[in-house]
C-alpha cells in the first residue's frame, strides 16, 4: 500500500504512523526525521535544511525532491510505504506523481486528519520525543510511561527545537498557505480520506483502519 499521510503539524501524523507502518506492514518515511538527522550529522543537507526548520519555513524543494525520489526506489519501499510530512505543496506533489509515473507505481490513498488549528499549539508545545528512537509522547494527552524517560527504550525525552510557541505559530501559517490547497488537489485526484483526528488517539486509527477498507 503506498499513502501519504496529510494535516497540519501536530495533527497526530507520526504517532500514527508509529502504528500504521506494523498493521501495513510498510514503510514510515518522514521528511522531519530524514532532516533532522541530516541535521544530527551535520551533512551538508543538515547545514542547508537547518535554518529554514529552525524559523518553521519550508525548505526549498531543490533539498527534498531528490532526497525523497531516492528514498522512495530503496528495497525496503517495495511492499509500500507510508509518507508523513510529504508532498507539502502543490509543486511537491506534481513531483511525486512525476516519481511514482516513471516507476509504474501510484498512491493508493491520502490520509488527512483533520484537527481544528485552535487545538494544535497545545499538543506541538507539550510534545516529547525519545531521543534514541524517535517515539512520540505528550505530557498531558499521552505521557510516558516512565515519565521523563521513554516508554519504549528508557532514553531520555526532549521537546524538538521547533516545537516553541513563537515557531509553532510560523509553521501553523506556512500549513495554511502552502500545504493546506493539497486538501483539495487530493480530493479532485479521488483518493482523499478525511479523518477526524480530533479524538483519541485509538479511535482515530480504528476510523483510519475502516477508510482504508479494513474493518477496524
Ligand atoms: P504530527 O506528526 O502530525 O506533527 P504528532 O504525531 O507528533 O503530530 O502529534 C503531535 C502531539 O500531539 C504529540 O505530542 C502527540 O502525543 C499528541 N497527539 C497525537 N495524536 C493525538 C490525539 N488523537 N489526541 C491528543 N493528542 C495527540
Ligand atoms: P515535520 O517533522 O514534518 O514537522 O517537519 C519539520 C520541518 O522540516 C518543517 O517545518 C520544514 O522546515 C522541514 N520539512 C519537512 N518536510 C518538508 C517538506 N516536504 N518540504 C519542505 N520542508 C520540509
Amino acid at each position: 500500500m503506498r499513502l501519504v499521510l496529510l494535516g497540519p503539524p501536530g495533527a497526530g501524523k507520526g504517532t500514527q504512523a508509529a502504528t500504521m507502518v506494523e498493521k501495513y506492514n510498510i514503510v514510515h518515511i518522514s521528511t522531519g526525521d530524514l532532516l533532522r538527522a541530516a541535521v544530527k550529522a551535520g551533512t551538508k543537507l543538515g547545514l542547508e535544511a537547518k535554518g529554514y526548520m529552525e524559523s518553521g519555513q519550508l525548505v526549498p524543494d531543490s533539498l527534498i525532491l531528490g532526497l525523497m525520489e531516492e528514498r522512495i526506489q530503496q528495497e525496503d519501499c517495495q511492499e509500500g510505504f507510508l509518507l508523513d510530512g510529504f508532498p507539502r505543496t502543490p509543486a511537491q506533489a506534481d513531483a511525486l506523481d512525476e516519481m511514482l509515473t516513471k516507476l509504474g507505481q501510484k498512491l493508493d490513498a491520502v490520509v488527512n486528519i483533520e484537527v481544528p488549528l485552535d487545538k494544535l499549539m497545545v499538543r506541538l508545545t507539550g510534545r516529547r520525543v525519545c531521543k534514541t528512537c524517535g517515539a512520540t509522547y505528550h505530557v498531558s494527552f499521552n505521557p510516558s510511561p516512565k515519565g521523563d524517560l521513554c516508554g519504549n527504550c528508557g532514553a531520555e525525552l526532549i521537546q524538538r527545537a521547533d516545537d516553541t510557541e513563537e515557531t509553532v505559530k510560523n509553521r501553523l501559517d506556512v500549513y495554511e498557505q502552502q500545504t493546506a490547497p493539497l486538501i483539495d488537489y487530493y480530493t479532485k485526484a479521488g483518493i482523499i480520506k478525511n479523518i477526524n483526528g480530533d479524538q483519541d488517539i485509538k479511535k482515530v486509527l480504528e476510523d483510519i483502519s475502516i477508510a482504508l477498507g479494513g474493518k477496524e
